[in-house]
């Protein structure tokens, strides 16, 4: 099965908090992540079967998340 792919754009930017929306507006997932301690947050799940991108302002975001599977996650900054 072919999930779908989602970009995510970066929407919000609070000091060290970066809020992520998803662009498909049916899915509407959204993340903050805290670039001090690489923490990320997922304030709504949307659509958990896609796959979702984003890169934005020289931050990489790639989530990925499978039905009944752990929701893995990881995201790199070149901003150091
Ligand atoms: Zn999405």
């Amino acid at each position: 099965m072919q999930a779908a792919r989602h970009a995510m754009s970066l929407v919000e930017r609070s000091g060290t908090e970066l809020v992520f929306l998803c662009d498909e507006a049916e899915c509407g997932r959204r993340l903050m992540i805290d670039a001090r301690d690489a923490r990320l947050v997922v304030i709504d799940p949307g659509d958990r079967t896609a796959l979702h991108d984003g890169g934005t302002g020289g931050i990489t975001l790639h989530v990925t998340a499978e039905p009944g599977v752990t929701t893995t996650r990881s995201w790199s900054s070149d901003e150091n």
